[in-house]
């Protein structure tokens, strides 16, 4: 149903610590479609993927969350 568009929006990598965010390559995302798709047939929003993790420098250190 939905089409891809060629000239997409960036999807953006986040830091939950730092906050830093990274564009990733839509490549590794339209892979990550096909793949959620053939094994739920769940379409991905792709307007609202945004990956939340932690980049290469907060991973290292001592991470305290304020909860
Ligand atoms: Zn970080």
């Amino acid at each position: 149903m939905a089409k891809i568009k060629d000239k997409s929006k960036a999807y953006l990598i986040q830091c939950l610590a730092c906050g830093a965010t990274c564009s990733i390559d839509k490549e590794i995302i339209t892979e990550l479609h096909k793949e959620i798709y053939s094994e739920h047939q769940f379409e991905i929003d792709h307007s609202q993927l945004k990956i939340k993790g932690y980049c290469k420098r907060c991973q290292g250190i001592g991470i305290e969350f304020n909860t």
